[in-house]
C-alpha cells in the first residue's frame, strides 16, 4: 500500500473551511452522523437507480442498508454503506474539495455569524457535511469501491492541512467511514460517540425517515463466551437491530403526524434548525395520484437571489427518491418552499427534460401552487403575525409571480402587502387599501423608488398628502417591475404618481369650474416660460409643464405614463442594457415663489444673464429631491454657491 500512498493539500479554501467546522461549531456535534448516514443513503439511492439504467452494472441491490458499529476499544465510530461508491477521482474531487462557487462569501458569512446554530445552519446549506466528521474524530478513514469498477480506493486524514490516497483491494462495492474519535470527545458527558444508546438516540432524531435501514449490532453481551473458544458455535454473528423507522410521513394520513414529526422531517430535508412557518400536506387520488408534503420556511436563506438557488422540492416516485430540486414541480417565485412530492405513476427513469412538457406534472404543480397560496393566504387571516415575518423575508421573492404567473394574479395581489402613507408603523394590504379610498378614487396611487424615506419625502407626494389620498410605498426592485405590468386589483387600476397628469381636483370636483378658470390663466400667464424653459433644458428633460401634484417644493420631474422609471433605467443599465437616456418631464409649481420670481424676470428681460442658470438649478434640485443623479454635479454645485455668495 506504502508504495501508491499519495499525500495531497486540501484546497485552500476547503481547509479554512475545516478550521471552523472543527474549532467553531461546538453546540451540536451530533448532527455528524446525520451527515455520514444522509451521503449513505444518498449512495444507495443513486446504486438503485444507477442499477435500473444499467443492468449490466453487476451488484447485488436486494438488500441496500447502512450499518453502524461502534469499537469500544479501537475508540472508532463506522458508518458503511453498500450503495455506489467512489473511484479514487470521486475521492478527491468531491471529498478534496469545495466546487462549489460561493464558498468565499460562505466563509465571510459564517465568520460574521455570532451563534453556532446559524454558523452550522450556513454549513448545512453548502453540503459541507462530510467534514463535520471532524468535530469529533481527529482521523477520518474512508474505504470506498464505485460500483461497476474493481479498483477500491482507501482515503484518510487528520483534518488539517492534507490527506492521503492510496488503491485498496478486496473491498465490497460501496463506502465505509471510520472515525477515530477524539479523546475528550467521552469526557464531555454530551458526546459520548461510542455509546449504543447516543447512537441510536442521533439516529432517531435525525435519520427516523431515511428510507434505508440502519442497522447496528447489538450490546454484545456474549462476545466474552465466544471469544472464550467456544468459535465452533454457530451464535457468533451479532444480532441487528434496526434503528429508523423508514416510514415516509408523507404517506401517513395527516392526523396521524404530530406537528413535532413534521418538524423534524422538515428540519432534515431543509438543514434549517427552525421550525417551519407552516405545512402543507395533501394527497391526489385519482387518475395520477401523488402526495405532497411542502413546507413554508420561517425565515430566508442567504442564498435566496443567488442564480443558483435550487428550489426546495424532492420528487419521489413510490417512495423511491429521484431527484431533488425538481423544478418542474414548483415555479421560481416559490423557490424557498421545501418538501417532498410523491408521485405514483411515474417511470423511475423520468428525466428533467421529460418532467418539464408533461401534461400530469404540470397539472400537479399548479395544484400545489393554488395550495402554497391558499395556505399564505390563510396565515394572512389567522396567523397575522407569522404571516408579516413570511411576508417580510419572501415578499419580494413572491411578487416575482406577478411578473411569472399570470394564472394566479389575483390570489398574488391579495397576498401582497406593502407600506404606505395611511400608517408609517404598519403595512397594508391592497384589499385594506381599497376599502380607504376616498369617495371617486378610482385608482391605486403608489410610488416606486430605492428606499422608504426616499418616496415618503419625494415631492411627487405633496399633493396627495395634502389631500388625504393614500398612496402605496413600493421599494423592492420587483415592485418596479410588477407595477407595470399588472393592470388593476380588483378592478381598481394602478397609477404611479409619477407617471403622468395628476387631476386630484376631478376626483372630488367641488369647486371645479372656479378651478378649472384658474388654471387656465395660470397656462396663459406662464406660457412663455414654458416655452423658454423647454428650450433652455431641452438636453435633459422633453417637456416643462404647471404641476398640480406640488404643494411645497417648486418642481419636480414625472415620467409619461409608459416611461421607464429611474430606478428602472438604472437597474436594466446594471444589467449591461443599453438604453437611450429616457428625458423626464419638469413640473413647475405656479405657487412657488421661487417660480413666480422666476416668471416675472423672464418678462422683464427674457435675455437675462442669470435665467439659464436658475433654470438649470431648478431642474437638479427637482433630480436631487427624488434621489437622482445630477447630470454635472461639479457644475451644480458651483452655480448653487454662486448664488449662495451673492445671496449673504
Ligand atoms: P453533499 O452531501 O452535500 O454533497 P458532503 O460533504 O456530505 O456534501 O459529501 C460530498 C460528496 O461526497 C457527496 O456529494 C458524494 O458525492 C460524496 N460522498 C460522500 N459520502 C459518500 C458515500 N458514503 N458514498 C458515496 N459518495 C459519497
Ligand atoms: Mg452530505
Amino acid at each position: 500500500m506504502a508504495a501508491t500512498t499519495e499525500t495531497l493539500e486540501f484546497q485552500a479554501e476547503t481547509r479554512q473551511l475545516l478550521q471552523l467546522v472543527i474549532h467553531s461549531i461546538y453546540s451540536n456535534k451530533d448532527i455528524f452522523l446525520r451527515e455520514l448516514i444522509s451521503n449513505a443513503s444518498d449512495a444507495l439511492d443513486k446504486l438503485r437507480l444507477e442499477s435500473l439504467t444499467d443492468t449490466g452494472l453487476g451488484v447485488d441491490t436486494s438488500d441496500l442498508h447502512i450499518t453502524l458499529d461502534v469499537d469500544q476499544d479501537a475508540r472508532t465510530l463506522t458508518v458503511r454503506d453498500n450503495g455506489i461508491g467512489m473511484t479514487r477521482d470521486d475521492v478527491v474531487d468531491l471529498i478534496g474539495t469545495i466546487a462549489k462557487s460561493g464558498t468565499a462569501a460562505l466563509l465571510a458569512k459564517i465568520k460574521e455569524a455570532k451563534d453556532a446554530d446559524a454558523a452550522q445552519h450556513l454549513i448545512g446549506q453548502f453540503g459541507v457535511g462530510f467534514y463535520s466528521a471532524f468535530m469529533v474524530a481527529d482521523k477520518v478513514t474512508l474505504h470506498t469501491r464505485r460500483a461497476g469498477t474493481e479498483q477500491g480506493t482507501l482515503w484518510e486524514s487528520d483534518g488539517e492541512g492534507t490527506y492521503t490516497v492510496a488503491e485498496a483491494d478486496g473491498l465490497p462495492v460501496g463506502t465505509t467511514v471510520t472515525l477515530h474519535l477524539k479523546a475528550e470527545d467521552s469526557e464531555d458527558g454530551l458526546g459520548d460517540h461510542l455509546a449504543r444508546w447516543k447512537i441510536r438516540q442521533i439516529v432517531k432524531q435525525y435519520s427516523d425517515f431515511i428510507r434505508w435501514p440502519i442497522r447496528m449490532a447489538t450490546e454484545p453481551t456474549n462476545t466474552e463466551a465466544v471469544a472464550d473458544g467456544d468459535e465452533a458455535d454457530g451464535e457468533v454473528t451479532d444480532e441487528l437491530e434496526t434503528l429508523n423507522s423508514m416510514k415516509a410521513l408523507w404517506a401517513r394520513p395527516r392526523n396521524e403526524v404530530t406537528e413535532a414529526e413534521y418538524s423534524e422531517f422538515y428540519q432534515q430535508i431543509s438543514h434549517d434548525w427552525q421550525p417551519p412557518a407552516e405545512t402543507v400536506h395533501m394527497r391526489a387520488e385519482g387518475t395520477f395520484e401523488y402526495e405532497a408534503l411542502l413546507f413554508l420556511p420561517a425565515h430566508a436563506p442567504f442564498d435566496l437571489f443567488s442564480r443558483e438557488t435550487k428550489r426546495g422540492v424532492q420528487l419521489y416516485v413510490k417512495r423511491v427518491f429521484i431527484m431533488d430540486d425538481c423544478d418542474a414541480l414548483m415555479p421560481n417565485y416559490l423557490r424557498f418552499v421545501k418538501g417532498v412530492v410523491d408521485a405514483h405513476d411515474l417511470s423511475l427513469n423520468v428525466s428533467r427534460e421529460i418532467l418539464q412538457h408533461d401534461r400530469q406534472i404540470t397539472a400537479v404543480r399548479r395544484r400545489l401552487v393554488k395550495k402554497v397560496l391558499a395556505a399564505i393566504k390563510s396565515m394572512q387571516a389567522t396567523r397575522t403575525d407569522a404571516y408579516a415575518t413570511l411576508w417580510d423575508q419572501f415578499g419580494r421573492v413572491i411578487k416575482e409571480g406577478l411578473i411569472e404567473d399570470r394564472d394566479n394574479t389575483d390570489a398574488l395581489l391579495e397576498l401582497v402587502s406593502a407600506h404606505s402613507t395611511h400608517d408609517p408603523r404598519k403595512t397594508t394590504t391592497l384589499r385594506e387599501y381599497v376599502s380607504r379610498m376616498k369617495d371617486g378614487q378610482g385608482t391605486i396611487y403608489y410610488l416606486t423608488g430605492e428606499n422608504r424615506a426616499m418616496v415618503e419625502n419625494s415631492p411627487h407626494m405633496e399633493a396627495f398628502t395634502a389631500e388625504g389620498y393614500e398612496v402605496l410605498i413600493l421599494t423592492d426592485p420587483v415592485d418596479e417591475v410588477w407595477t407595470g405590468q399588472v393592470p388593476a386589483f380588483d378592478g381598481h387600476p394602478f397609477q404611479s404618481i409619477a407617471k403622468g397628469q395628476v387631476d386630484l381636483d376631478n376626483n372630488t370636483d367641488t369647486d371645479g369650474d372656479e378651478a378649472k378658470a384658474a388654471r387656465a390663466q395660470q397656462e396663459q400667464d406662464f406660457a412663455q416660460l414654458l416655452t423658454w424653459l423647454q428650450t433652455t433644458l431641452a438636453e435633459h428633460v422633453k417637456r416643462v409643464r404647471l404641476s398640480t401634484r406640488l404643494t411645497t417644493s417648486a418642481a419636480c420631474l414625472v415620467g409619461d405614463a409608459h416611461d421607464l422609471t429611474p430606478t428602472l433605467e438604472k437597474m436594466y443599465r446594471a444589467m449591461g442594457q443599453d438604453l437611450p437616456s429616457v428625458k423626464r418631464i419638469l413640473e413647475l409649481n405656479p405657487t412657488h415663489p421661487l417660480i413666480t420670481a422666476l416668471r416675472q424676470a423672464h418678462q422683464a428681460n427674457p435675455d437675462g444673464p442669470a435665467l439659464a442658470e436658475t433654470a438649470e438649478l431648478v431642474h437638479g434640485s427637482a433630480l436631487l429631491a427624488e434621489g437622482g443623479d445630477l447630470p454635472d454635479p461639479a457644475r451644480f454645485t458651483r452655480l448653487l454657491t454662486e448664488r449662495l455668495t451673492k445671496a449673504l
